[in-house]
């Protein structure tokens, strides 16, 4: 043993450096497809597909109708760290769009094969880009499309053998959290209507899920959840000493639901999907004070000052750092207490209609 005298300190490799670091932005296809349905929410679409071959392994597209890609930006669209959405490092502090580091499209590059088709309002054609896995254009022509763009990923994680197997092992759980995150963005998105399809075997084309892009958070729950489910649900607002506000729907202490349903306790914080775990549990608790047999559903939106959390915490940005955590945990104790002290008898069944 002992430390060798002649160690070296060497860079690695540009490109083993940027596969690496892709690694970590793109941990599975659920991360993947997110990080697209955000860009093409970043863009204003209010019309996305996501459309999966053989559940993602084979391929996976994310189109949409929103502003498009406009022709100065062919060439650096896929470069690490380079966005439209921020300039100065004090911007992360009034950060209204899902994307700012640059590092989606070109982690995806690195780990599958990247195409774009696109076209902004003041272009008559789209154009089709190829991309290489350091995320330099290496193809361009002109195609047929609407104002929009598609981006399209083949053969995710084929260049990582590891996380390949994984991936193919798991295919059915990841897909299960995929769906799983798309009933997310379909709850919190307002007016935008999206639709995942997946084609499997001998070209069989299915719909998955389909959403209306209804304009309220409670038409949204209806149309993910159903009408029944939401009959059973209590709606939430409450307001923070700090200014912030916590506003959703969390099941009635009488109808829960007999599973720990982590998939149906959804968080956003401004409208980002984020996982809070400490949220979750602080519900299953109070929840339990009422109801010990089941479990709630949660749908819960911290609407809090942009300056006054951190998304910037974890490469997939489904971490969140408050700056006043407890206070917002205090004011949700007060309102969930509330909820299930009181006598559930007197709300009515049939709240939606
Ligand atoms: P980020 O979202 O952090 O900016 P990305 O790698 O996800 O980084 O995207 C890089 C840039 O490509 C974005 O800043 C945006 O300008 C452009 N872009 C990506 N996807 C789309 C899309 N669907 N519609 C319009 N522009 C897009
Ligand atoms: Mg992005």
């Amino acid at each position: 043993g002992g430390v060798q005298e002649s160690t070296v300190i060497r860079p690695i490799n540009k490109s083993v450096v940027h596969r690496i670091c892709a690694g970590q932005v793109i941990l599975d296809l659920s991360s993947a497809v997110k990080e697209l349905v955000e860009n093409s929410l970043d863009a204003g679409a209010t019309s996305i597909e996501i459309a999966l071959k053989e559940y993602g392994l084979e391929s996976f597209q994310v189109i949409d109708n929103g502003s498009g890609i406009s022709p100065q930006n062919f060439k650096v669209l896929a470069l690490k760290h380079h966005t439209s959405k921020l300039l100065d490092f004090p911007d992360l502090q009034s950060l209204t769009t899902f994307g700012f580091r640059g590092e989606a499209l070109s982690s995806l590059c690195a780990l599958g094969d990247l195409t774009v088709e696109t076209r902004t309002v003041n272009e008559v054609v789209a154009t089709h880009l190829t991309y290489d896995r350091t995320g330099l254009l290496t193809a361009e022509r002109k195609t047929a499309r609407q104002v929009g763009t598609t981006v399209t990923v083949k053969k995710l994680f084929s260049n990582l053998p590891v996380r390949s197997k994984e991936f193919h092992r798991n295919i059915r759980k990841e897909y299960g959290k995929l769906i799983s995150l798309l009933n997310a963005y379909a709850l919190i998105a307002k007016g935008v209507r999206l639709v995942c399809t997946n084609t499997s075997g001998k070209n069989v084309r299915s719909v998955v899920l389909k959403t209306q892009g209804s304009g309220s958070l409670k038409e949204n729950i209806v149309t993910v959840f159903g009408t029944s489910t939401f009959s059973c649900l209590e709606p939430i607002s409450l307001s923070t000493s700090d200014g912030s506000v916590v506003e959703g729907f969390v099941s009635k202490s009488g109808n829960g639901s007999g599973r720990n349903i982590g998939d149906r306790q959804f968080f956003f914080v401004n409208g980002r999907p984020v996982d809070m775990p400490k949220v979750g549990k602080l519900v299953n608790e109070l929840y339990r004070g009422a109801n010990s047999k089941q479990y709630p559903i949660a749908i819960l939106n911290f609407i809090v000052p942009t300056r006054a959390y951190d998304v910037n915490v974890t490469p997939d940005k489904r971490k969140i750092f408050f700056s006043d955590e407890s206070s917002v945990f205090q004011s949700l104790r007060e309102a969930l207490g509330t909820i299930y002290s009181s006598n559930q008898a007197s709300y009515s069944v049939n709240r939606v209609d």
